[in-house]
């Protein structure tokens, strides 16, 4: 039997490979995501785990900067090319500390949305990158935008609207302080494409039309300060499915810059893409996403500049991205213990049959009994309708509960045994898994941990971390630890996940989910109050060997609840002076219940001790 790749040829952009059982890290010295996961989990850590893998960013920092630096020197482009990371996608220090370190040798810089991440890109930004800012701005902000300036930072703000451009002329009046460039955001015509494009066309919540354009540059003028605007800007919304829309956005952009050029504004010398790039999250190559290479991209984007400059005799302009799901999403990987099957309990030795069965009983054990090769189908089948007639005897008081119990164990025997002596060429065989589905719970918490499936039905690619010799056989799936049917990630017949039968008393079994580094985190909900999974970084030194760094547990309940507004005195205290009133028998009693449930606050909230 040929085992499943669970489509890693697909998303997988070569980061991980399948080396004999397990799933392993394709770099250095190739470890293997149980054998990481395993120490930590030897260190006391139990739960869900996040997975940073740094090299995996350095990777996709170098690959935008050589294809872009390969796609201008092929055309002959003048223009330099630049990046920032937008810091919407992912704040978390120990990611934005690796694309700073590798970002470095690029002056690869960062972007900002709010004033709080405004005040971290102003401190964590290497001087002489990029500092680019968009989003809605008060004076305050724009006053922020000053101080980096004069800090030394190359910094842009990005006006979004004709109000905003008034008050930075209006903080720049007032203030003695550097200036920072000025970017103008374009409303354009031509819109994006997939779930996320609402960000482009005409009827875009950001964006000056083309008689705003000008007004601006009028507004500028008259204010002195139009040497300040070097950059025009359009992002045309996130995961692009195809790059035609990017092309017609970029004529639209390439020529507004040109006739810009043409009206004066000299020191105008950038535009900015904005971000967008897709990640490819299919397992199934029916359901693929993207439709090009990043090589593609980088040369779309700059010979269609090249030739609209050319055509119109303006310099080249330089080409500034904000990409920022292509950047990390594939940085980090969600590895979830599985805690249960949900039919895991029917084992053989849970049969007790009595001296005298029900026939239909006595005919399900002969049927496990003579189950092979040749009639596993039709036993299965007829294993199946036999448990319905006895379910409907159990409801009209026909047989009891030890009956019904024996019933379904015979056939959950009967099925398991049967799937693996099916033929692989049946052709009811997809029908028949999609039938005998099999429940995973997993240790995590889906509105935590992948609230894009949640809120926009995102799939993530996911495979178990080790049986991957084996075919697995169970159409599976997965269900949360939430107390909320929304946390469940149902089998879906068109693209389905089938899963291994374990027996988790025995042995353990971790379903990871990959691609989860954009968006998620800051996205995640602490629904129940499962807070964010523990977390560390992989780091592989020059030898090839690796080091878990930055290893933190998840939350404690105490923090938690401390998040909340509760203080753990005051929990304390009501816990302590309800155990006081109530009728404990010993005073030591009393005094252990108080100390255990200390303990548990101090512990992190996930499920810990299943087996
Ligand atoms: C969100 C955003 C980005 C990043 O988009 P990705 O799809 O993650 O590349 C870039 N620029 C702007 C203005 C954004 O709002």
């Amino acid at each position: 039997m040929v085992p499943n790749s669970y489509g890693l040829d697909i998303w997988g952009d070569d980061n991980f490979i399948i080396s004999k059982d397990t799933i392993n890290i394709n770099h250095q010295s190739s470890p293997s995501l149980l054998e990481i996961t395993s120490n930590i989990r030897e260190n006391g850590i139990k739960g869900p785990l996040l997975i940073r893998f740094p090299h995996l960013v350095k990777k996709q920092i170098d690959g935008i900067y050589s294809n872009f630096e390969r796609a201008m020197k092929e055309n002959d482009f003048n223009g330099s090319f630049q990046a920032v990371f937008p810091l919407k996608v992912n704040q978390f220090p120990e990611l934005i500390k690796s694309v700073q370190d590798h970002g470095k040798a690029y002056q690869y810089g960062l972007e900002a949305g709010s004033k709080a991440e405004l005040i971290l890109a102003m401190s964590m930004t290497n001087l002489r990158a990029p500092i680019t800012v968009n989003g809605f701005k008060d004076l305050e902000m724009i006053d922020m935008g000053f101080m980096a300036a004069q800090m030394g930072h190359f910094i842009t703000l990005t006006v979004e609207g004709l109000g905003e451009l008034e008050s930075f002329i209006k903080v720049a009046k007032a203030s003695p302080l550097k200036r920072p460039n000025i970017g103008i955001r374009l409303r354009l015509h031509s819109v994006g494409s997939g779930s996320w494009s609402k960000s482009g066309g005409m009827d875009a919540k950001f964006g000056l039309t083309s008689t705003e354009i000008i007004q601006a540059i009028h507004l500028l003028k008259e204010a002195d300060l139009l040497e300040q605007f070097n950059m025009i800007h359009f992002h045309i919304g996130s995961q692009m499915e195809d790059i035609t829309s990017l092309k017609k956005a970029l004529r639209e952009a390439g020529n507004i810059y040109a006739e810009l050029k043409k009206m004066g504004a000299t020191n105008l010398n950038s535009i900015n893409i904005g971000g967008g790039l897709a990640v490819e999250y299919a397992q199934h190559s029916q359901d693929k996403i993207r439709k090009y290479s990043l090589e593609e991209f980088s040369n779309d984007v700059v010979y269609l500049l090249k030739e609209i400059m050319n055509a119109k005799n303006v310099e080249h302009p330089n080409i500034f991205t904000e990409s920022g799901r292509y950047i990390v999403a594939s940085h980090a990987v969600l590895v979830t213990p599985v805690l249960e099957l949900f039919s895991q309990d029917y084992q053989e030795e849970h049969i007790h049959l009595k001296e005298k069965n029900p026939p239909l009983i006595e005919e399900l054990n002969t049927l496990k009994s003579l189950l092979n090769e040749k009639n596993c189908v039709e036993y299965l089948h007829d294993a199946l309708d036999h448990l319905e007639s006895l379910l409907t005897l159990f409801d009209l008081g026909y047989i009891d509960l030890q009956d019904r119990s024996n019933a379904e164990i015979l056939v959950n025997i009967i099925i398991k045994r049967s799937l693996r002596l099916i033929d692989e060429d049946y052709p009811g065989l997809h029908e028949l898994q999609e039938r005998l589905q099999e429940r995973y719970l997993i240790n995590s918490s889906i509105f935590q941990s992948l609230p894009d499936y949640w809120g926009l039905g995102q799939s993530f690619p996911v495979m178990p971390l080790s049986h991957l010799d084996q075919k697995p056989l169970r159409a599976a799936s997965l269900w949360d630890i939430t107390c909320d049917s929304d946390g469940e990630i149902p089998f879906k017949s068109s693209s389905p996940l089938y899963l291994h039968d374990v027996d988790l008393d025995s042995e353990e079994y971790f379903v990871a989910f990959f691609n989860v580094g954009a968006y998620q985190e800051t996205l995640g909900m602490n629904h129940n109050l499962f807070t964010r999974p523990n977390e560390c970084s992989v780091v592989f030194d020059e030898s090839g060997h690796y080091t878990i760094q930055a290893l933190k547990e998840s939350q404690t309940v105490s923090n938690i609840l401390e998040d909340l507004g509760y203080t753990q005195s005051e929990v304390l205290l009501k816990l302590k002076n309800l155990i006081t009133q109530s009728d404990f028998k010993e005073e030591k009693e009393k005094l252990d219940t108080l100390l255990a449930l200390k303990k548990y606050l101090s512990q992190n909230g996930y499920l810990r001790t299943t087996f």
